[in-house]
């Protein structure tokens, strides 16, 4: 392997350092630390793993974590009125509703009665609006980590060639606006670009290439240009073990960087949610 390995255990440390000490001068400076508010309904194993991180990460960080439990049968109305009433909460800076939902509820359409200002996934149509606008959104998180890893390689992406497999709106699509603000070249690609069998030549130009696809090694090692930077987001489950979209051996023969799964672009995510958080903070006290 040729490969340097973007670890965003690594990165998301020296970041958290940098926050906890904001956090601390914030505190000091208002009196109180910034709170994320999560709104859980149910008891749902999968999300109690992220619940059980965001907790930590943020009491590390010297943030206060509030978990709302609401029961399996809240309606959908009782959860936009709790929603509403955390908006109302001059003490709660940034607001999560964890996915998923039990049945009957369209966790979608609650998100978007979260305010904008204290959407902490950034995921509300008002932030994804500013990401296209590049004014001063809380962006989505998962696009967020992929731009500090691509930032921690080093490269300058004035002009480079970047492509985008995925184009989902939590992952492909706000990450090619956040590419084309930083005036990379972007290609976005997607099932169609798959099924008409034009992804190879796409990917063997990329100088950066990010792909959130949920395909496991849907990349092929040798599509992989040499001296590429490569961000796989994709998460799956193969005989037990967690692997990404890109086939990480023969890919790390050619790439400079690359993202190890699990371990790349997972442990950031949590740690952008918790920036977006202290930004609702600073945005309305400072
Ligand atoms: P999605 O299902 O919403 O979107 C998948 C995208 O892949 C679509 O744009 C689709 O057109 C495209 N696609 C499907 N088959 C294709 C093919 N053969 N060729 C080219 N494009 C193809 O997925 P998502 O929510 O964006 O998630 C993508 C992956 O990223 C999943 O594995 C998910 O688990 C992972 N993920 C990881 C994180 C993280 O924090 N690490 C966060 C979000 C998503």
């Amino acid at each position: 392997m040729s490969a340097q390995l973007l670890s965003g255990k690594e990165i998301a440390g020296k970041i958290k350092e940098s926050l906890t000490a904001e956090v601390t001068g914030l505190k000091e400076k208002h009196g109180r630390a910034p709170v994320l508010a999560a709104v859980q309904l149910g008891e749902n194993p999968g999300s109690a793993v992220y619940v059980k991180s965001q907790k930590n990460n943020a009491e590390k960080l010297g943030l206060e974590y509030q978990l709302h439990q609401l029961a399996d049968s809240t309606t959908q109305k009782e959860l936009i009125d709790f929603i509403e009433k955390l908006n109302r909460d001059d003490k709660v800076d940034g607001i999560i509703l964890q996915m998923p939902v039990p049945d009957g509820i369209d966790g979608c359409t609650a998100v978007q009665h979260i305010s904008p200002d204290k959407d902490a996934e950034g995921m509300h149509p008002e932030n994804l609006g500013k990401v296209v606008l590049a004014s001063g959104a809380l962006a989505p998180c998962t696009p967020q980590a992929v731009m500090e890893l691509i930032a921690a390689s080093g490269i300058d992406l004035y002009g480079k060639e970047a492509v985008v497999v995925g184009h989902s709106e939590i992952v492909g699509k706000p990450v090619s606006l956040l590419l084309l603000e930083k005036f990379a070249t972007t290609t976005v690609c997607h099932i169609g670009t798959g099924e008409r069998g034009n992804l190879p030549d796409h990917v063997k130009r990329a100088e950066v290439l990010v792909v959130a696809v949920g395909v496991p090694g849907l990349v092929k090692g040798d599509w992989i240009k040499e001296g590429a930077v490569v961000i796989d987001v994709g998460i799956n489950r193969v005989d037990g073990k967690i692997v990404g979209d890109v086939e990480f051996e023969l890919a790390s023969q050619r790439a400079a960087f690359i993202t190890p799964v699990p371990g790349g672009v997972g442990p950031l995510t949590v740690t952008m949610l918790l920036r977006n958080v202290i930004q609702s903070f600073k945005n309305k006290n400072e």
